[in-house]
C-alpha cells in the first residue's frame, strides 16, 4: 500500500518509519523495513499499527544507510508477519503495492526450479524469481529487470540486493511511484507525500518505467528499455 525507499548518508530506519507514518492515511494491516549494514541484509516486520513496529526497532533496531519500507494492505494472504513486506529471497528484498495476477504460474515455474515459497503472498513470488536469476549470474540490476518483464497485473516495486548497498531498482505499471532527488542521497516513494520530508524534488515514474537509483544517479528507462527524460519537478507541500 506505500512504500519508501532510502540510499543516504544516515541511518535509514528513522526515516523509512517517518515516511510510513505519513502514508498511514492510505489505510495498512502490517509494516515492515528492511535495510543493509555492512554487507548483510535485515528486515523488521510487525503486523498492526507502525508503533508496534517502533517498538519492535527500540529492541531490535535495524541499522543501515540503505533501506526499504513498506505499509501493507493485504490482498492474498492474511495480515501476518509473515505475509509482510518486505519479502526476502536470500539476497534480495521486495516491496511492492498491487497484485501480480500471474504468481500462480511463476509458482509453479519457481516449483520445477525446486524453489518453495514460506509465504502465502502474490508478493514472495518476486523475490524468489528474482534470487533465481541472481543465482543463474545476472547482475542486480539485469535480475530485477528481467522479473519485471514476467510479471503481470499492477505493481509498484522496489528492490535492495545485499550485494549492492549502493542500489535500488524501482518499477511502476499501474499504482503511482516517484523518485525523489536529494543531494548526495535519493529515495524512492509511493508519494510526494512520503518523500515531503526528505525533498521536494520529484520524478514521477511513468506506466512501465524502470528507475536504477544510486546516491549519485538516477537512471530511468521507459518500456523498451530506452534511457527515458523524466522530468524533475518541485512539489511543494504543507507539510
Ligand atoms: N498484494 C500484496 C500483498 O498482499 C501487496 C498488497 C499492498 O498493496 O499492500 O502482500
Amino acid at each position: 500500500c506505500g512504500i519508501i525507499g532510502y540510499l543516504g548518508d544516515h541511518e535509514a530506519a528513522p526515516f523509512l518509519v517517518e515516511a510510513l507514518k505519513r502514508l498511514e492515511y492510505r489505510g495498512y494491516d502490517s509494516a515492515g523495513i528492511a535495510a543493509i549494514d555492512n554487507g548483510q541484509l535485515d528486515r523488521r516486520r510487525a503486523v498492526g499499527k507502525l508503533v508496534n513496529l517502533s517498538d519492535l526497532l527500540v529492541h531490535a533496531p535495524l541499522r543501515g544507510k540503505s533501506g526499504i519500507g513498506h505499509t501493507r494492505w493485504a490482498t492474498h494472504g492474511a495480515p501476518t508477519e509473515g505475509n509482510a513486506h518486505p519479502h526476502k529471497a536470500g539476497p534480495v528484498a521486495v516491496v511492492h503495492n498491487g497484485i501480480i495476477e500471474n504468481f500462480r504460474e511463476l509458482r509453479e515455474e519457481l516449483a520445477g526450479h525446486g524453489i518453495g515459497h514460506e509465504t502465502e503472498t502474490d508478493t514472495e513470488t518476486v523475490a524468489l524469481l528474482a534470487n533465481l536469476y541472481l543465482s543463474q549470474g545476472m547482475s542486480p540490476v539485469e535480475a530485477a529487470t528481467s522479473t519485471i518483464r514476467r510479471l503481470e497485473g499492477a505493481f509498484a516495486l522496489l528492490f535492495l540486493f545485499e550485494e549492492d548497498d549502493n542500489l535500488m531498482v524501482a518499477a511502476r505499471k499501474g499504482p503511482p511511484l516517484a523518485v525523489g532527488h536529494g543531494d548526495g542521497e535519493n529515495y524512492v516513494g509511493s508519494d510526494a507525500i512520503a518523500l515531503a520530508p526528505l525533498t521536494d524534488r520529484i520524478t514521477y515514474l511513468e506506466e512501465d518505467d524502470i528507475a536504477v537509483v544510486t546516491r549519485q544517479s538516477v537512471e530511468i528507462r521507459d518500456a523498451n528499455g530506452a534511457l527515458a527524460n523524466r522530468e524533475i519537478r518541485t512539489i511543494r507541500l504543507d507539510t
